[in-house]
């Protein structure tokens, strides 16, 4: 069995310091000198998944191939590492209480008070441990959100300045991520701000082994110096992480700052192979230089907040590298289009693309939108709510039915063409409940899907309540609009296509959570293409 290693990976200073893209990055290089390796997210709220929370609150809602509601960073995680994440990866401070009070009731500590030391920080631990041994992982990076001297990531902390003595040596590795702001008025990078926060750190416990310094200047070897004199760390492992065009730079920057063979070093692994990184280097140098470019209109209702969409845009990254392409996404507030203004608003765009969503806000311009692409031929893809509102806009003006609508947003539509599924008939919790994760659906022969894809059994994540209402399926083939990817076992319709026009598609699932660096999805792939033709490039 693998004697798995545990890497884990603070913040300091500020929130938002880039911990997700960094413990990303470090996979990368590792997986790519031939270790086996995931990552492994812990969040300290007491939510026991952010599946409920608002993307304003929290950006895109991740989900897994087990159909786990996770944190956006997983997004990154499998995007830089091409690996399935799973619930074991994305942990949260209510998942751990729910688990602690569940064996409390059950009386598994009978007799004893049940405590922060030992019962919740020996619950994260196992948790932490469990991901490694399961997989038998070679090494698994822990990422404890938040900033260290919050008052909810103490317990997290704790567990792991304890872990640290139960590995034993060589074992595990801390790396703590810091900001090193730059005055502009004296023209100084700043390091005081990274002692205060090792400080922190030490109180703690916990002596990094490594120090990541987010910077927008380059660091000198005297910062360094100083960095490495007061934070007890090897002067080489004091790295500099300066501002980079692409997060996909990243894995690059920190091979040159030899990130991987510092932590190597630190898990006394050997540094045998030259990481193999061709293929990334490829895309990174097709990202920077493009052929060629297109504008994507993305029309949604979280536009203020792109994180809410975080995977989508990605996936347009990937897929324009593919095609040698600048995709250009134009992120539009659909409340903001009208029937005075959509036209002119989505007059030059080469693709149209409408968001996932809940509820009503903002939906009749997303269905506004539909419209211009379905009448002007411009390439569509709707994703969950963006095909439900491509069904709504189909039946209210091609098939006659002027009220059609989701039941989701009226409940009393004459002709619910989107309804709720009826597995959800009975569901009264809201948390964790939708239908999530990977489902089977079966392409017909000559969709456009099934040429993007090149094959007729695909596997697409979802998460969604209510669905394409096969009733209505007939009215709606015979008036151009097929349904072209049916799940096998319980016939609910996944896809469907436009006839007649050149590339609209609407797909009940979410394509682009499987979209990665070296796997772009072919839907977004195929739909770049589509632009590009459109644009005449
Ligand atoms: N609100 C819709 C549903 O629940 C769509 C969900 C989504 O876009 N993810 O079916």
């Amino acid at each position: 069995m693998a004697n798995t290693k545990y890497v884990f990976v603070t913040g300091g200073v500020a929130s938002s310091l880039g911990k997700g893209i960094i413990s990303a990055s470090l996979a990368k290089l590792l997986q790519s000198r031939g270790y086996s390796v995931t990552i492994q997210k812990l969040d300290p709220y007491i939510n026991v998944d952010p599946g409920t929370l608002n993307p304003y609150e929290h950006g895109e809602c991740y989900v897994t191939e087990d159909g786990a509601e996770t944190d956006l960073d997983l997004g990154h995680y499998e995007r830089f590492i091409n690996i399935h994440t799973s619930q074991m990866n994305n942990v949260t401070t209510g998942r751990i209480y729910q688990t602690v009070i569940s064996k409390e009731r059950h009386g598994d500590y009978l007799g004893k008070t049940v405590q922060v030391i030992p019962h919740i920080t020996d619950e994260i631990k196992r948790r932490i441990k469990l991901i490694g041994t399961k997989n038998q992982l070679d090494v698994v990076i822990t990422e404890i959100g938040g900033t260290v001297g919050d008052i909810e990531s103490l317990p997290y902390i704790e567990a792991v300045r304890q872990l640290r003595w139960e590995l034993g040596p060589s074992n595990s590795a801390f790396v703590h991520l810091t900001l090193v702001p730059y005055l502009s008025a004296s023209s100084e990078l700043k390091t005081k701000p990274t002692q205060h926060s090792v400080k922190v750190l030490l109180e703690n416990g916990i002596q990094p082994d490594v120090v990541v310094l987010r910077t927008e200047h380059d660091i000198s070897a005297d910062i360094r110096r100083k960095v490495s004199l007061f934070c007890n760390v090897d002067p080489d492992a004091v790295v500099q992480s300066i501002d980079v065009k692409t997060i996909y730079e990243v894995p690059l920057l920190m091979q040159q700052e030899k990130l991987d063979s510092i932590v190597l070093r630190k898990l006394a692994l050997p540094i045998n192979e030259e990481p193999k990184l061709e293929a990334w280097r490829n895309f990174v140098t097709t990202l920077k230089n493009p052929h060629h470019h297109v504008k994507v209109g993305m029309v949604g209702k979280y536009v203020e907040l792109p994180d809410a969409y975080k995977s989508i845009m990605e996936a347009f990254v990937h897929a324009g590298a593919a095609n040698s392409c600048k995709v250009e996404l134009r992120l539009i507030q659909s409340e903001g289009l009208t029937p005075d203004s959509y036209a002119e608003q989505l007059a030059d765009l080469n693709a149209i693309l409408v968001a996932p969503g809940f509820g009503h806000r903002g939906l009749e311009g997303k269905i506004l939108a539909v419209r211009y692409a379905r009448e002007h031929k411009v390439p569509f893809l709707g994703i969950c709510l963006g095909m439900q509102c491509a069904v709504s806009e189909f039946a209210r003006n091609l098939l006659g039915l002027a009220e059609a609508n989701s039941s989701e947003m009226v409940d009393t539509t004459p002709h619910p063409v989107i309804d709720l599924m009826d597995s959800q008939k009975e569901v009264a919790d809201m948390g964790g409940t939708m239908r999530l994760g990977a489902y089977p659906c079966t392409l017909k022969e000559g969709s456009l899907a099934r040429d993007a894809y090149g094959r007729a059994e695909i596997h697409e994540r979802h998460r969604h309540r209510y669905e394409f209402n096969s009733a209505y399926a007939e009215q709606f083939e015979r008036a151009g609009m097929v349904p072209t990817g049916i799940n096998p076992a319980t016939n609910l319709v996944e896809v469907v296509e436009l006839t007649g026009h050149p590339w609209f598609v609407g797909v009940q699932f979410h394509p682009e959570y499987k979209s990665t660096v070296l796997n772009p999805h072919p839907l977004f792939v195929s739909l770049v293409k589509a632009a590009m033709e459109r644009a005449g490039v």
